[in-house]
């Protein structure tokens, strides 16, 4: 196996707990990767990284890109070095990523998939764009705006953690979407494989860098944050 490194600014947990601000710019977490899924500063959409290319989508369904200087609260990143595993036809979210966890003993693994081609049905939401005070993630997820499209090509970008790791990040399996004309995309719901091929890279290691420079995450009492899972659950599946 590859020395491979996930890089992960800030926490799932922390997001959870309401802490929207971004902390890291698009240029310092480009450093770190060319590849990967977060949020935008106050919540504002899911991002989807693609080579290099930081893509926003917004509740309102428009797709932009972000530039160097802005800001991201929450992210995870890779450099892509995906290994081709095989071609995927007319199958279903729930056997696909069947499929993808049986390929290889890796569920005590954190790892990425892509897959890329033509999807019959994606259905995705994206988040709100918050004002202060913030409230919690599952609150904020309880107004997103739901997005369904069918007969569309493109991306879709995911990471399994392993479950001892839900709170850092979501436990299982996490995953956007882009659509090849980026007209359309956000953080997956549900989707129907047409014909699309699987790659995947496995992490031999797993680094998490924490927002510092925030006096918000230095001082937050997780001890009135302490049902992690259960809002996890409730906010991102
Ligand atoms: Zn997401």
């Amino acid at each position: 196996m590859n020395q491979n490194l996930l890089y992960q600014h800030s926490t799932l947990a922390d997001l959870t707990a309401g802490l929207f601000t971004g902390t890291m710019s698009v240029a310092e977490l480009l450093k770190h990767g060319d590849t990967g899924i977060g949020t935008g500063d106050g919540l504002d959409g899911e991002l989807i990284i693609l080579q290099g290319t930081l893509y926003q989508v917004t509740a309102s369904g428009d797709v932009n890109v972000l530039q160097p200087n802005d800001q991201v609260p929450f992210a995870t990143v890779n450099f892509a070095d995906y290994q081709p595993e095989t071609r995927i036809q007319e199958q279903s979210r729930d056997a696909t990523l069947q499929q993808i966890a049986a390929a290889h003993p890796w569920q005590n693994l954190f790892y990425s998939f892509q897959l890329k081609g033509q999807f019959s049905r994606v259905k995705t939401r994206s988040v709100h764009k918050q004002t202060k005070p913030y409230q919690t993630l599952e609150q904020a997820a309880k107004e997103q705006a739901v997005f369904e499209k069918q007969d569309v090509s493109g991306t879709m970008l995911g990471y399994y953690a392993p479950q001892l790791y839900n709170g850092v990040a979501v436990g299982g399996f996490h995953y956007h979407f882009l659509a090849d004309d980026h007209d359309f995309g956000g953080h997956v719901l549900d989707f129907e494989v047409a014909d699309a091929e699987l790659s995947l890279e496995p992490f031999t290691d797993f680094q998490e860098h924490f927002p510092v420079n925030s006096q918000a995450f230095l001082n937050l009492d997780f001890n009135e944050h302490d049902d992690v899972a259960s809002q996890i659950k409730n906010a991102e599946q």
